[in-house]
């Protein structure tokens, strides 16, 4: 057993223990002990990047764009009819959406906000309403829970940077209609604790899937599981037409009232198309159709949502498999690992101050690494904590409950701390087996020097 230990360790020496480690990357051998006996000289400290030039990824879904976009749009520009119609681009974007993730109706709308909108009118929130979100969130959840006259109640993130389930109950009053449970950065929530508590509490779920297009749960699609779901077609999206949304559920009276909401509240030629004439009366509305270009590309982009999603699930992988022997390793907690987007791999570094410090180490090695993103500490923002609004007569603040909430890092401290410690590299579906490797290299390399000291 000691001979085969100072072999190994002989070994790795002579091969350069990071560069053994990349070549046995994947074959889950634990090499962690004798790395860390000899660390590289990082390159913040004047030792060698692992890489010359920066390895991150931009948007996804640009990355994809060809012949197949190209046609689409050229079918819209030659029909000279880029508004929405029955069997048009956007009628057809929806009812394929609808059947990849496996709901009954999809909704193309401008986007993930406009989307996040038209769920609040479905699920007919409104003044008196409390709705309970997760602390660390995109502004527009906030954002439509406010437009809609409802008070936003903030729950903790756990260690997934999701919801805490074990966090929405203290959140809980006989006026909490509905609950956000947002996926964020590609990873989905734990639904089943969610939805068991929505049940008990006679309260609504909805998913928004902004950040975790394609991503899934248990085997379901994400935006398929809760009473409604969201999605987000912006540039920084899993698919992108620029911009764009999607309002996705199983119930027609929810789908009626959300179509209702995005197309000026009447039963208009597209709507008689998906679901007849409606059962429900109009009410005041909005106008937030998808035009016909923005269905076109999203046709194309749909078609490579499962080539991007297996893409960053493969490399994120082979990226874990690679760490997976660090001593003391703590990865970001997964609603169900198989199902998450694999977009980003984040460790647990301890405190904020040793994960500033991992991260500063990593971009010297030439990859992209941050801490958690895309979302904001909401509590904490200005016009949050301020409880601003565009009247002073605004109803969400005026109730005895609106007016006694407090925002503020006092609301949200463990999500503050969970986002603080936290920081990770990014993995892009077009990553090589180098690109692969050289991530494995720096956050073997990076972790095992702090390790040691
Ligand atoms: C991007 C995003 C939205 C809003 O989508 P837009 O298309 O930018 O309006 C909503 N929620 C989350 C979690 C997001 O990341």
């Amino acid at each position: 057993m000691n001979d085969r230990k100072t072999n190994r360790r002989e070994f790795l020496e002579t091969m350069g223990a990071v560069g053994a480690a990349s070549a046995l990357m994947g074959s889950g051998t634990a090499l962690g002990g004798f790395l860390a006996d000899k660390p590289e000289r990082l390159a913040i400290d004047g030792g060698t990047p692992v890489r010359s030039s920066g390895l991150g990824s931009g948007s996804y879904g640009p990355l994809f764009y060809d012949e197949v976009e190209e046609q689409e749009l050229l079918d819209v520009l030659r029909s000279k009819s880029p508004f929405r119609r029955p069997g048009g681009k956007v009628a057809l974007f929806e009812q394929e959406y609808a059947a990849h993730i496996g709901a009954k109706y999809a909704i193309g709308v401008t986007s993930g906000t406009t989307a996040l909108y038209a769920a609040m009118a479905a699920l007919e929130v409104g003044p008196g309403d409390e709705v309970i979100l997760p602390a660390w969130n995109w502004y527009a959840d906030y954002d439509v829970i406010v437009l809609s006259g409802a008070l936003p109640v903030f729950a903790e993130v756990d260690d997934s940077f999701d919801i805490d389930p074990g966090d929405i109950e203290r959140c809980i009053t006989p006026r909490t209609k509905a609950i956000i449970a947002a996926h964020l950065e590609g990873c989905p929530c734990d639904m089943d604790p969610i939805l068991e508590i929505a049940r008990k509490h006679k309260l609504r779920v909805l998913e928004d899937c902004a950040q975790c297009c394609g991503g899934k749960y248990k085997g379901k699609y994400v935006g398929t599981i809760g009473d409604i779901g969201i999605n987000s077609f912006q540039l920084s999206k899993t698919i992108t037409s620029g911009e764009g949304g999607a309002v996705t559920t199983n119930d027609p009276v929810l789908y009626e009232r959300a179509f209702r909401f995005h197309d000026v509240g009447v039963v208009g030629r597209s709507f008689n198309e998906s679901i007849g004439g409606g059962v429900l009366a109009g009410f005041a509305s909005c106008n937030f159709r998808m035009n016909e270009f923005t269905g076109a590309v999203l046709r194309g982009q749909l078609k490579k949502l499962e080539i991007i999603c297996s893409a960053l699930r493969a490399n994120a992988k082979k990226v874990r498999a690679g760490i997976a022997d660090l001593p003391g390793l703590k990865l970001r907690k997964s609603g169900d690992i198989e199902g998450d987007l694999g977009m980003r791999i984040f460790l647990d570094m301890g405190t904020r101050e040793r994960r500033d410090q991992f991260l500063r180490a990593i971009r010297a090695e030439g990859i992209s690494a941050n801490g958690p993103g895309g979302s904001a500490i909401l509590p904490t923002d200005g016009r949050v904590a301020n409880k601003a609004t565009i009247h002073p007569d605004w109803p969400s603040f005026r109730s005895p409950q609106g007016q006694a909430i407090q925002y503020g890092a006092e609301c949200c401290p463990r999500t503050i701390d969970v986002l603080g410690r936290h920081g990770g590299v990014t993995i892009g579906p077009k990553y090589t087996e180098e690109d692969v490797a050289d991530v494995v290299k720096a956050i073997r390399k990076v972790y095992l020097a702090m390790h040691k000291a």
